[in-house]
């Protein structure tokens, strides 16, 4: 089968052809940074109105690039939530509008089962089950991946996630937006040692993460002027990957043995969180895999790769299958975990 996927719900628009054998046919992606930059942050309006504008000619190229038409496609799979409402129903709305002018079936698509899939897009030789660190803009959760649709939720944050605590930071450091891989970039330079930053809820027997106080010790720390801005971005990161790995072994003392180590989601992306993770792996003799840094943030190709393992999930059952009803609803939150999903509060 053959998946045109969409994802919006963000500020980045993406459209991807992907097929059921992991080959990504034609994909584009045209980040809002420019538009975003001047506020310091994702702006929800402009974001809606700059997907708004460019998932048409999108998908009109994107089909262009691989030599195909709508009719070629088996399934339009869309970025269905969590996001930022207005983004994820302009990606949602212009889904259902392409499969109802094809007549093809709609896959309303969990953003963040993109995320958690698309480490098996890119390395086949990655089976269920696997341990994920999902860490991203909006999320940070360790989740027992069981199979395509099963994910139980292990840990998560009760305060701001990963990603949101580099944003922050560099916003802090003032490194511009996106802040993430300018983080990266000066704690390269900087030396961790140069000062102590907390690791919130090291040691504790709650499943939890937690980046407010960290966030919070790298303000005070900027504001004494006693540390140079690379020392700062270095500590935060060191601090950001021990809090990761004291939170993967507490998680991993409570299961079975899993094969694999995973990581996903922006952050992923971060060398140091790679690095920490892959030597934690190796510690636990299991499998390291993390994707290829441009399917770690988020892309349109790991949409159509979930809308893929579904079809495949189904088999035979899927052909000429309805797939999701046309007045499926964009939702702005939406946990992976049906356990978590009964839970209201804070992280999902
Ligand atoms: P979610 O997936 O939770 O809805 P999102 O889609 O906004 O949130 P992603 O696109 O998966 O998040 O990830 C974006 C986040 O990843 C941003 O917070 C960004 O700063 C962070 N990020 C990207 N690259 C790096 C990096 N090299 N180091 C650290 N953080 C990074
Ligand atoms: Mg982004
Ligand atoms: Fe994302």
């Amino acid at each position: 089968p053959l998946v045109l996927g969409i994802e919006s719900s963000c500020d980045e628009t993406a459209v991807a052809l992907v097929a059921a054998d992991r080959t990504i046919l034609a994909q584009a992606i045209a980040s809002q940074e420019a538009e975003h930059a001047p506020y310091g942050g994702v702006v929800p309006e402009i974001a809606a109105r700059a997907h708004a504008d460019r998932i048409a000619p999108m998908v009109e190229a994107v089909l262009a690039d691989a030599g195909l038409t709508l009719a070629d496609v088996d399934a339009v799979a869309a970025t269905a939530g969590p996001g930022l409402i207005g983004g994820v129903m302009v990606g949602l709305v212009s889904g259902k509008a392409l499969a109802m002018a094809a007549d093809k079936p709609l896959l309303a698509v969990n953003h963040l089962e993109g995320h958690a899939l698309s480490p098996r897009l890119a390395d086949a030789s990655l089976d269920f089950p696997y341990l994920l660190l999902l860490v991203s803009g909006g999320h940070c959760q360790i989740l027992a991946v069981e199979g395509a649709g099963h994910y139980r939720r292990l840990a998560t944050t009760i305060d701001d996630a990963l990603g949101e605590a580099f944003d922050k930071t560099a916003k802090i450091l003032r490194l511009g937006y996106p802040g993430g891989p300018a983080v990266e970039r000066l704690a390269r330079e900087g030396d961790a040692s140069k000062l102590r930053l907390p690791r919130p809820l090291a040691g504790s027997k709650e499943p939890h993460f937690s980046f407010a106080g960290l966030k919070s010790a790298v303000l005070r720390a900027h504001e004494s002027g006693e540390y140079a801005p690379a020392d700062i971005a270095a500590a935060f990161q060191q601090a950001a990957v021990d809090c990761l790995i004291d939170r993967l072994e507490h998680a991993l003392a409570l299961i079975d043995r899993m094969p694999a180590l995973v990581v996903a989601g922006g952050v992923a992306a971060n060398q140091a969180v790679r690095g920490a993770l892959e030597a934690l792996a190796a510690r636990r003799d299991m499998r390291f895999v993390a994707p290829p840094l441009a399917l770690c943030t988020d892309n349109a190709a790991m949409i159509a790769w979930a809308g893929c393992e579904r079809i495949m999930l189904e088999g035979e059952a899927w052909i000429g299958a309805a797939g999701d009803p046309l007045d499926i609803k964009a939702r702005p939150r939406w946990p992976l975990d049906p356990e978590a999903e009964a839970v209201r509060g804070a992280g999902v």
